[in-house]
């Protein structure tokens, strides 16, 4: 099976050859040429962008990191010169790197991975590799932050393309944030009630700034992933009388709902607006505040994608990722992390038809890993997540070449209070148990 990447070429450019549009088969046809000409486009324009993709309609915070242009040799190396390049690299660094990639980023940055997994996962492996000087992650940034956090202060962590971030993670900025507590502590106060609870306990979702997972920890907060969200939402409502859940408002709702909490105990809080959009009594009666955060890949799947797979495939299992909006959720088969997706696809001992709610790079390699079955992306457009094709192997090979060289570039530091604050929240998260 080809990867994403080539599929998107070939459909660009057999359309363009009939004069005909892309739409219906990929969502942009941007998405076939390098990165480098929408940082290129970036710098033009003076102001960030998600680039080509799911979140190319999201608006980027001004503060949004972009990236400098790539040295024209990058861009002009064709697949086998960067292949050969970023080979030689990583066999003179040997141990002094490990190159992460995540299950997201597209199959010609991932062959290069020493481990391929989620965000978390990822971080993690990075401990077993105290020998690595530096530790590339081909993610985006709020993974690249994590892994910072989490690794020893001499290991570099570089992210290959800075302009790589994530829209989610940019709808809950700190400053909003900040405001949304305090407005909060104005209506609840801080004292706890009788049973020891506090009025209200932060949750931030692993894609999440650290400076926001840092406000949780400062603030009696935790981290959840999509793997534990049930845990640590239980978590939360032994200590508190109520959570605010930031910044994916699906996942929360998603697992608040899973655990019996009714709708309408949980207001959105839109930060455009005072007390969010609500009022009082609203925020009062509430059990979960949920921030009006999404994730654009996971937003574009519908129930109608899958009463047709239903229609097409009887018997098909409808997979999804929790991410995705709610009634998409209730009409799978089944929600979980993409190591439940995972583990759901490996458990079949039967030849499955599997439906998969989540990005295309990782249904695709599902369907190459796992020939046995049948297994197709619910949404019929090709349409990846926009910050992680900004990694192209063109700057893996840059990155690589300049570490050859004793140069590191495109470092991600988090700042030692952010990092000892955050890692408090990640801690909490760790020590949850079911
Ligand atoms: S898939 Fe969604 S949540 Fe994940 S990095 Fe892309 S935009 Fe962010």
């Amino acid at each position: 099976m080809s990867s994403v990447n080539t599929a998107i070429q070939l459909i660009t450019r057999e359309e363009a050859e009939k004069g005909r549009s892309v739409a219906g088969s990929t969502c942009s046809p941007a998405l076939a040429k390098g990165p480098w000409e929408y940082d290129l486009a970036e710098s033009l324009a003076g102001v960030p962008a998600y680039g080509p993709g799911a979140s190319s309609g999201d608006d980027a915070p001004r503060s949004t990191p972009r990236q400098g242009q790539l040295p024209e040799e990058y861009k002009l190396a064709g697949d086998a010169e960067l292949d050969a390049r970023i080979r030689a690299a990583k066999k003179k660094l040997g141990s002094r790197a490990v190159i992460l990639g995540h299950f997201y980023q597209r199959d010609e940055v991932v062959q290069y991975a020493d481990f391929v997994g989620d965000s978390f996962q990822l971080a993690n492996a990075a401990l077993t590799r105290p020998d690595a000087e530096a530790i590339i992650f081909c993610g985006v940034h709020f993974m690249a932050e994590t892994a910072d956090i989490l690794s020893a202060p001499e290991q570099a962590v570089i992210l290959p393309n800075l302009a790589a971030g994530c829209s989610m993670a940019d709808m809950a900025g700190e400053d909003s944030v900040e405001e949304c507590w305090e407005q909060l502590e104005e209506i609840f106060g801080t004292e706890p009630d009788d049973a020891g609870r506090v009025p209200v306990i932060p949750v931030t979702y692993m894609n999440s700034s650290a400076a926001l997972k840092a406000f949780c920890g400062r603030n009696g907060g935790i981290v959840c992933t999509s793997s534990n969200a049930k845990t640590v939402l239980e978590w939360a409502f032994e200590r508190g009388q109520r959570v605010l859940f930031f910044p994916d408002q699906h996942l929360g709702r998603n697992t608040a709902k899973a655990l019996g909490v009714p709708l309408e105990q949980m207001p959105m809080w839109n930060p455009r607006k005072e007390l969010g959009g609500n009022d009082e009594q609203t925020l009062l009666d509430s059990r979960v505040i949920l921030w009006h955060g999404f994730c654009s890949v996971h937003k574009r799947f519908n129930v109608a994608q899958i009463e047709k797979a239903r229609a097409d495939f009887p018997g098909v299992n409808v997979i999804v990722h929790p991410e995705c909006p709610m009634e998409v959720v209730d009409a799978a088969d089944g929600a979980g992390s993409t190591d439940f997706i995972k583990k759901a696809i490996a458990a079949a001992t039967e030849p499955t038809t599997f439906a998969i709610g989540t990005e295309i790079n990782m249904v695709n390699r599902l369907a190459a890993e796992n020939p046995q079955h049948t297994i197709f992306c619910l949404d019929p457009v090709i349409c990846p997540c926009s910050t992680m094709y900004r990694i192209h192997p063109g700057y893996l090979a840059w990155v690589l070449e300049e570490l050859v060289e004793g140069r590191i570039v495109n470092r991600i530091t988090v700042d030692d209070t952010v990092q000892a604050n955050a890692k408090i929240a990640l801690e909490r998260m760790l020590a949850a148990r079911p």
